[in-house]
């Protein structure tokens, strides 16, 4: 991609009631447009990262079986009545609209209902279970702050991932194998090892549910974690899990954290009140266990930015940077430049190219800000020497590399 075909500018200063870190990077390297508070459209670089992180996702969730659909965002009352959770006194973040003929519609806030209502046509015998698909999601939730930048939107993306089962043993051993998806992508996305699988509050079914905690400063949870950090717990059921646990709350460090994940197992309950059965192998009607996962993809990006990120703008690893080279020319060297971008992309090593007319201190502050990983400059004066100067974003100074042995060098080190 050239620059010069991408309409996006960087920006010195952020928007002044931008208070989120995540937000104001992002904006100033032209990640995301503010909409509103809580609601910011992603332009072509941001929607990049979010589809490096719902690649990721995907491909963990495909490797434990699960199937890709997609849901819709208008919704009727009625299959949320049954489970009582139309009312705004037992959900406080609906977003509601009206059809022209004024019957009531909801925004999707989530879809556990509305995945029962679609397997209703599907799943009759205990032959077709058990199942598992997910979704990535836009959903609606009226939060009452937000003040967190793309970290908690009134409009967000999720991964959603809805699991039916025939027996409880069933749901159990498949809801161990999403913990251990999840495990993977946190790591895959260079955030495993400050992320913890963590006991927080349940519901009717069980007394914990897991989220996935990231530490970030600017997250809005604190955790309880052991040092050897294979125990944490959500300072919302602290006293309860530490009980259960039998573990000492004095040998538990406190760290305020971010909440990228969160996993639930329903049990019968949406299949008894929403009256969805299947027919057993002896021919008796029963109901399925439902497990939930989430996964906040919106919410994931806006902690990486937190989380990698230093004085001169965003530091993206490479499996979700937008791409892996910020490619800066100087001089009268388009051909060339055309050639080798050529060559690299054929390495599948992405590359935006800045072709700009402009100094190259304008071209070097835009990659920092952007964050790219890999730098390279290409100039009249390099190619001389067939050579061109490369350089990690986490780097102070560059090296010269033969322009041909520049795509092994750059697969090395980004470990491509
Ligand atoms: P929170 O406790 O942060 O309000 P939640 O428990 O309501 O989140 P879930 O309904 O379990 O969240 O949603 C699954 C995942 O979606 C969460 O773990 C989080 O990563 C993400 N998420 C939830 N709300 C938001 C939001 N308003 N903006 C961005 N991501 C969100
Ligand atoms: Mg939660």
């Amino acid at each position: 991609m050239k620059r010069t075909q991408l309409f996006v500018k960087t920006r010195k200063d952020a928007p002044s009631d931008e208070v989120s870190k995540n937000a104001q990077l992002l904006i100033r390297a032209g990640y995301v447009h503010k909409v509103m508070a809580g609601v910011y459209a992603y332009t072509p670089l941001g929607i990049r990262v979010l589809e490096k992180i719902k690649q990721v996702v995907r491909e963990e969730m495909e490797a434990i079986g699960s199937t890709e659909l997609i849901m819709t965002s208008l919704q009727r009352p009625d299959i949320w009545q049954a489970t009582d959770r139309w009312s705004d006194d037992s959900v406080d973040v609906w977003f509601k609209t009206r059809l022209k003929d004024d019957s009531e519609l909801g925004l999707a806030w989530s879809h556990e209902e509305a995945i029962m209502d679609l397997m209703k046509d599907h799943l009759t015998s205990y032959k077709d279970l058990p199942v598992s698909v997910f979704q990535f999601q836009t959903k609606m939730r009226n939060e009452l702050r937000s003040k967190s930048g793309i970290m908690r939107g009134r409009e967000f993306v999720m991964k959603d991932q809805y699991s039916l089962h025939a027996s409880q043993e069933d749901m159990d051993s498949y809801y161990d194998q999403v913990i251990e998806a999840y495990n993977r992508i946190f790591k895959r996305l260079g955030i495993g090892d400050s992320t913890f699988v963590t006991f927080a509050s349940g519901g009717s079914f069980t007394k914990f549910s897991h989220e996935f905690q990231t530490i970030c400063d600017a997250g809005e949870d604190v955790l309880y974690v052991s040092k050897d950090r294979s125990v944490a717990v959500n300072e919302e059921v602290l006293d309860d899990a530490v009980n259960e646990i039998g573990i000492d709350k004095k040998d538990l460090e406190k760290v305020v954290t971010a909440e990228v994940g969160n996993i639930f197992k329903f049990g019968t309950e949406k299949s008894e009140k929403m009256g969805i059965y299947y027919t057993d192998a002896e021919g008796q009607r029963q109901p399925m266990y439902l497990a939930s996962y989430g996964v906040g993809i919106t919410r994931v990006m806006g902690v990486l930015a937190e989380k990698l990120s230093d004085d001169k703008g965003l530091v993206w690893h490479a499996s979700t940077a937008p791409y892996h080279v910020y490619l800066a020319t100087i001089g009268d060297v388009a051909d060339a430049a055309e050639q080798f971008v050529r060559t690299l992309e054929a390495a599948g090593i992405e590359v935006l190219h800045d072709d700009r007319d402009t100094r190259p201190g304008d071209k070097f502050a835009d990659a920092d800000l952007m964050g790219i990983p890999c730098r390279i400059v290409l100039s009249t004066r390099t190619l001389e020497k067939q050579e061109a100067e490369v350089k990690l974003r986490t780097e102070d100074s560059p090296e010269l590399v033969p322009i041909d042995q520049v795509v092994e060098r750059v697969q090395e080190l980004l470990q491509l």
